[in-house]
């Protein structure tokens, strides 16, 4: 019998995860038997993913950079990634604000109903507004400050320093490039078959993957707030996920335009990252098997994808830029204000910054759109009407933001002449092998 292709396989999984949690919710201890018993493996496989993050990013980014042979290929190939991810990310706001603004999902909010959703997650979205009072206080050029490690240590033992661990990676490369080619070749070697090592750890743990989704998606079915306030808030989560939808199609368009590659080309060797940056949440952990996908499944060479997606999981978000307009917009209509232009446009600037400064984890969005709220002058309090869904919106976003990024690699790759074919290592015999 052939083997069900790995996309299939996860989504099965994740299918199964949440059936399993229906049937268990009618038991009385079924809850706490997911908690305690079937949780675990899906904190277990987003611990793995996460653990071979930091070691990827190393490996792969040192052998890309030097693999480059000089430096100006460098600057040319970053120039272009960051453009496009702050190109794609001004559409993404620009979709939200047209989407929201057309259907307008605050007015069928009655005052009942919003009383109850402020009453009722209070606390969370206090919690969320301490956490960006930290961001709110750096100076302007902090984040510039931030990508600067003054310990590598220090920023490798720590998923939410990527972008330290990226600068050392960028110079250590340069470095590289610029000793000469006999005392770098032993460094070269050894970064090589590290980072073959890694990519051969990252098969074994996509083995797990559909169990790994099973107690992921079972857990949250379980832990979901009550749907009578899903259901007030579903014109507002429709304009999310509309917008959203939208957003795939921009890249799908994009990714034709300039590669000439289908849509189902693109779509189908992505689909696992996706599916796996729904289940879990985190562009961050998804990282590792979007670099996998990418490579091996949409043809870009590592020089590309060991540069261009690192930056991508850490700064481009667009699914979350989006959504940060959408629900700006949304809570400033629930409180009966009417956004001017002007300051419409200021939500475009303050969502993109307010995306990049987001970490690649769950829920970071909701703490940067504070931000976005104070910037507009719409009350923070309103953090709390949109609670009750964000987790599932969470998962729809972190999977245009893992989309997004495999888009611009592509786009990049293409650009510098460092798109080919796919070609697959192993696991999955849906594409010939090397
Ligand atoms: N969870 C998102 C990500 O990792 C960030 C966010 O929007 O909360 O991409």
């Amino acid at each position: 019998m052939k083997k069900l292709a790995l996309h299939w396989q996860i989504i099965l999984g994740m299918v199964l995860g949440v059936v399993f949690a229906l049937i268990m919710a009618k038991f009385e201890w079924g809850s706490s038997f997911i908690t305690d018993w079937i949780k675990p493996f899906g904190t277990i496989f987003i611990n793995l993913l996460k653990l071979i993050a930091v070691p990827l990013i190393l490996a792969s980014l040192i052998k890309g950079v030097s693999d480059l042979k000089d430096i100006s290929k460098l600057s040319k190939m970053g120039g272009r990634t960051i453009g496009l991810y702050i190109f794609t990310t001004v559409i993404a706001v620009s979709i939200g604000l047209l989407v929201v603004n057309f259907i307008k999902p605050g007015s069928s909010i009655t005052e009942a109903t919003r009383t109850e959703l402020v009453e009722s997650y209070k606390g969370d979205a206090d919690s969320k507004i301490a956490a960006a009072e930290k961001q709110k206080n750096a100076g302007p050029l902090q984040a510039l400050e931030d990508i600067v490690p003054s310990n590598i240590f220090n920023a490798a033992s720590d998923n939410g320093n990527m972008l330290q661990v990226i600068f050392f990676a960028i110079i250590f490369g340069i470095g590289l490039i610029l000793i000469p080619e006999e005392k770098a070749q032993p460094v070269k070697l050894f970064f090589d078959s590290f980072n073959e090592v890694i990519l051969k750890l990252i098969d074994l743990i996509m083995l797990f993957a559909p169990y790994g989704v099973f107690a992921l998606l079972a857990a949250l079915v379980v832990e979901s707030p009550s749907t009578d306030l899903f259901a007030a808030l579903g014109w507002y989560a429709f304009c999310v996920v509309l917008g959203l939808l939208l957003m795939m199609l921009v890249y799908t368009i994009l990714v034709f335009l300039f590669t000439k590659k289908s849509p189902l080309f693109f779509l189908n060797g992505i689909a696992p990252a996706q599916l796996l940056g729904f289940s879990t949440s985190s562009s961050a952990a998804t990282l590792p098997v979007t670099m996998e996908r990418v490579e091996e499944h949409l043809g870009v060479e590592e020089e590309v994808t060991s540069f261009v997606l690192p930056i991508g999981a850490t700064i481009n978000m667009d699914g979350t830029s989006l959504y940060q307009a959408v629900a700006a917009v949304f809570i400033a209509q629930t409180f009966g204000m009417d956004l001017s232009f002007g300051v419409q446009l200021g939500i475009i600037a303050t969502a993109t910054l307010a995306s990049i400064g987001s970490a690649a984890v769950p829920g970071a969005g909701m703490v940067m759109l504070v931000i976005v709220l104070a910037q507009a002058g719409i009350p923070e309090a309103g953090l709390a009407l949109i609670f009750a869904v964000d987790r599932p919106l969470d998962m729809c976003r972190t999977t245009v933001n893992v989309t997004g990024d495999a888009a611009v690699s592509m786009i990049v790759a293409k650009s510098v002449g460092k798109l080919g074919e796919p070609h697959v290592r192993n696991w999955d015999d849906n594409y010939p092998k090397k």
